[in-house]
């Protein structure tokens, strides 16, 4: 793969490859785009099968960063860190590494929790390095936040298609109850709806959703396809593409899950198919916003709740220009936040 190539198609800054031998660590970290701020992102654990399907996804994951923190409102820009490596062959040694190696890029990435790093890891981190956020302390899980963030976008997807964001009665259907998908659970109970869930290894998060939400449980292959009012993918990411679309039975889509279209014509395939599409990277962006408040380096709870309740108004946006432009959310919301990016209007 070219990397120069590469960043000049995604618009990247920098992309620095970090070997240490001694600490067992490689890792890539890649600074989109620092118009607002430093690049904020957390630092992904995965074992890639080779180092070009690295490059991609932090590269990938990276830009999407810089359009969530924009369409946020942050004053932080996008980016992200991957480690490549066996989940159980995590060290501290190697976190140690992972943070002097930010400490090399001089402040203008900083780093926090991923898929297959957490708090714990934070905290070795914070031995080496202060360009980091997500520590327990002080803004903690981001997942609680998350969920909030999802739960109102999804109210708002509600009122934008049903006329009402009111979930009483709604159904929705949850692909991974997982941290952010239980607490969603949580507020959509509360609120009065009935709810499918599934999780694919977790049988106990399942098992607490049946008897806690009366939620129903499905199998994994089974819940895209569940008939719904509101499908919420909080699993994986690339679950809808052309032919996925075509097996979906629901009026909405809005979870947690990041990067949830596969591609462009996933997204125009949800129009075609009458499905409103709540934009991921703006309805999932409770977390970072939370522990952006950190970054800032003066945590107001607050202050926090305040713009992750605004993702409301975000989707509400999106959603009705979609519906009277009949471009697709996907496609609106990357314009939005990159505007926000060339400084031609806030947030
Ligand atoms: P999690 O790992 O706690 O939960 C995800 C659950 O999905 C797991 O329990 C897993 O067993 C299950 N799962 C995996 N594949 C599945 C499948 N095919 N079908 C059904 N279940 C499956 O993760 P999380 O922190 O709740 O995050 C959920 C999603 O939201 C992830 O895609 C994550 O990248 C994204 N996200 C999370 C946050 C956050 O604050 N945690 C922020 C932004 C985006």
């Amino acid at each position: 793969m070219k990397v120069m190539e590469n960043m000049v198609e995604y618009g990247h800054e920098k992309v620095l490859f970090v070997n240490n031998e001694e600490a067992g660590l490689r890792a890539i970290i890649a600074v989109h785009n620092t118009n607002l701020g430093p690049a904020i992102g957390g630092c992904r654990l995965w074992p890639y099968a080779s180092e070009e399907e690295a490059l991609f996804d932090v590269l990938r994951l990276s830009r999407g960063m810089s359009h969530k923190n924009a369409a946020a409102g942050l004053q932080f820009g996008g980016g992200k860190a991957v480690i490549i490596a066996d989940p159980k062959d995590k060290t501290e040694k190697m976190f140690e590494a992972f943070a002097e190696a930010v400490n090399g890029l001089g402040g203008c990435y900083i780093t926090s929790e991923d898929v297959n790093t957490n708090c714990d890891d934070a905290l070795i981190m914070a031995r080496k390095t202060s360009y980091l956020c997500g520590t327990p302390a002080v803004s903690g899980d981001p997942s609680p936040y998350t969920a909030i963030g999802v739960w109102q976008g999804m109210k708002a997807a509600a009122k934008v298609v049903f006329g009402s964001d009111d979930l009483k009665g709604k159904t929705v259907a949850v692909q991974g109850i997982g941290k952010v998908g239980y607490d969603l659970c949580r507020y959509l109970h509360k609120e009065g709806a009935k709810l499918y869930v599934s999780n694919l290894h977790n049988k106990e998060t399942l098992k607490k959703a049946v008897e806690e939400f009366g939620a129903t449980a499905v199998d994994a292959d089974k819940i895209l396809s569940q008939e719904c009012d509101i499908f919420a993918p909080c699993a994986l990411g690339a679950v809808v593409n052309i032919e996925t679309a075509k097996q979906l039975n629901c009026k909405i889509i809005a979870g947690a899950a990041n990067n949830v279209l596969l591609d462009e014509a996933a997204g125009e395939a949800l129009k075609e198919l009458g499905i409103a599409y709540a934009p991921d990277f703006i309805i999932n962006a409770g977390g970072v916003i939370n522990a952006a408040g950190e970054a800032a380096g003066n945590y107001n709870e607050e202050e926090v709740l305040k713009k992750v309740y605004n993702i409301y108004n975000t989707v509400e946006h999106i959603m009705t220009l979609s519906k009277e432009t009949g471009t697709p959310e996907g496609v609106l919301a990357t314009e939005y936040a990159e505007s926000i990016m060339r400084g031609e209007q806030k947030a």
